[in-house]
Formats: C-alpha cells, structure tokens, sequence
C-alpha cells in the first residue's frame, strides 16, 4: 500500500503515550463501537461533514454537485453517500465553510515529513508518534513501512489498538513498536457483539499472544455505565488479564465530546443510554486493578 487514508494528525498530544507526540488518527477501523467519539474513522473511505448550523441555504452546492448527491429542502442540507463522487466541488464553493472532508492520503515519505516537525518536542519530554485511529493496523502495509521509517531515524513509536487484526499484522511491526496501547472492553462475546459489532474472541487472542512477545502493553479500559461497569466486567477482565504483564492499566471514562460530529455525517447518536460511571464507580473500580497489582491510572 503506497498510501495511506488519514482523517487527523494531532500535535502535543499528552494521553496516548508517553511525553508529547503526535498522534496519527488512520480511517477506518472493524469495530464499530456504540459510544465512538470519532464516527468519522469508522468507515475505510473519505466521507464529507457538513455543519447544518453554519448554511445559509443559499443551494451552491446542490447546483454545482454532479452527481445530484446534494438537496438543499427547508434549509436543510441532504448528501447521498451512494452518488456522491468526492470530487470537492461543492466543499470548495461552499463560502460558509459548512463542508470538510474527512480523511486525505499519505504516501510515507509525506508523513514522516509531518513526523518529523515535532521532533524537538519528543526529544525533551520522552515522546514521540502514536499510531491510533479507526484501527491503524487495518492499513499494515503502510504501518510496516512506516514504523520501520520511525525505527531508522530514532523516533519512537506506540500503536493505539482495538486489538482486531491478524496477529500477523502485530508480528510484522513488533520490532518497530516501543509500545501498545490496547483497548478491552468487554469480556461477553454476545454483549461485544452488540455494542461493537464483532466478537471479541480475535482481541482477547491477540492480547495474549502480544503478552507472550514481552512487548510493552498499556491496557484502555474505556468504561460506560450500565455497559461495562459492572462487576461481572471488571472481575472477568481481572481474570483474564492476571497473568498477563501489563506495563499499566488506564480507566477511561465515557465522554460526548464526539456527539456532535454524528449529526454532521447524517448518523444517529447514542442508540443506548450512555454516561460515565460515577466517581465513586470509578474509584471502586481503580482499587480492583490496584489490589490486583497493576499501576492503574483514570484517563490517559
Ligand atoms: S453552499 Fe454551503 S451555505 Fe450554501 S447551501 Fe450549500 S452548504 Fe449551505
Ligand atoms: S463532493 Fe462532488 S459529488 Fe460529492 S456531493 Fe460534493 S459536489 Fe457532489
């Protein structure tokens, strides 16, 4: 893969690793979390956003589309995905700025360049690259390289991962990858079904198998209440993960920040009650992992 589709690249960033980095965010992931705050790095092609709030229904776009993807009715603004042909014409016309494009591509050469302007900063602080998404391990021949690029020229890397690729995909960059921050969520193969829309027996696979290559591994344990809070989770995580070494376990709680940008790709959010568990829950569960012996930290 010569390129690969990028929706952000994100500077100074302090809670997906060690030090400052900068974070590369790759489209398209396998899972689709119910609680997703990026719903733009779901699917493995570009999408447009658009804004309703920002229109002044003046039509320009849906004159200039094409295609005939775009209808402007009542002062609302429709896209159909289906005909659309992402040519940009009606993001480029468009004087309100109402429209963006999510995801561009990148040949490696191009983002090491981006990489590479933040070097200062990961040589003071212990940082350096993290590699996140959508799943970044879903464009392997492009990680491979880069991370390979990252490894000649001394920059560290740490992938961001829902742990649902081959276990060959981990292989090919092992040697290249100081760190993985690996996402768990929960342990009932029906309920990760349900809320993510995969089984959960690959993640699982993968985590022990990634432990047994002794790589450095920052377990995520993003938590909604009334989902995976409870004790029946958390006790079947603990189990599970009692014998594997983890360098740290980060408690992450649930957040909306992402809520608004459903409405721009035309998607319902929230198709189930979700909220943070509460402060006390979350101390609760904190001891858990820490009477367990793990370093535990909420956020991350
Ligand atoms: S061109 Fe921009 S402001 Fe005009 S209708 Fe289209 S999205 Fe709205
Ligand atoms: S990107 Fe092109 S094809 Fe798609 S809606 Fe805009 S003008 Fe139409």
């Amino acid at each position: 893969m010569d390129k690969a589709l990028i929706f952000n690249i994100q500077k100074f960033c302090v809670h997906d690793g060690p030090g400052i980095r900068t974070t590369v965010f790759f489209k398209g992931c396998p899972l689709h979390c119910l609680w997703c705050h990026n719903p733009e790095s779901q699917a493995f092609a570009k999408q447009i956003l658009w804004s309703q709030e920002k229109c002044s229904g003046c039509r320009q776009c849906e004159k200039i589309c094409p295609q005939g993807a775009v209808t402007v009715a009542d002062g609302i603004i429709r896209t159909d995905a289906r005909q659309c042909r992402l040519c940009e014409r009606c993001i480029d016309m468009c004087l309100n700025n109402v429209r963006e494009l999510a995801g561009t591509e990148y040949t490696v050469t191009q983002l090491m360049a981006e990489i590479e302007k933040d070097r200062p900063f990961y040589d003071q602080s212990g940082g350096g690259v993290t590699l996140s998404g959508g799943e970044a391990l879903s464009q392997i021949e492009f990680v491979a390289a880069l991370t390979q690029a990252c490894r000649e020229r001394g920059i560290a890397v740490a992938v961001d991962t829902c742990g649902y690729a081959p276990f060959s995909s981990f292989e090919r960059i092992l040697d290249n990858v100081d760190m993985f921050l690996y996402d768990i969520k929960l342990m009932d193969a029906a309920l990760h079904q349900q809320y993510i829309g995969q089984d959960n027996a690959l993640i699982l696979d993968n985590l022990r198998k990634l432990a047994q290559k002794k790589a450095r591994i920052h377990l995520r344990l993003p938590l909604i209440a009334g989902i995976n809070d409870d004790d029946g989770n958390i006790g079947a995580i603990l189990k599970f993960v009692q014998d594997i070494r983890l360098e740290a376990v980060n408690l992450l709680p649930y957040h909306d920040i992402g809520k608004g940008k459903y409405a721009k790709l035309g998607l319902i959010y929230g198709q189930a009650p979700m909220a943070p568990p509460s402060a006390e829950r979350l101390n609760e569960i904190k001891s858990m992992f820490e009477q367990a012996n793990f370093k535990v930290k909420i956020g991350g």
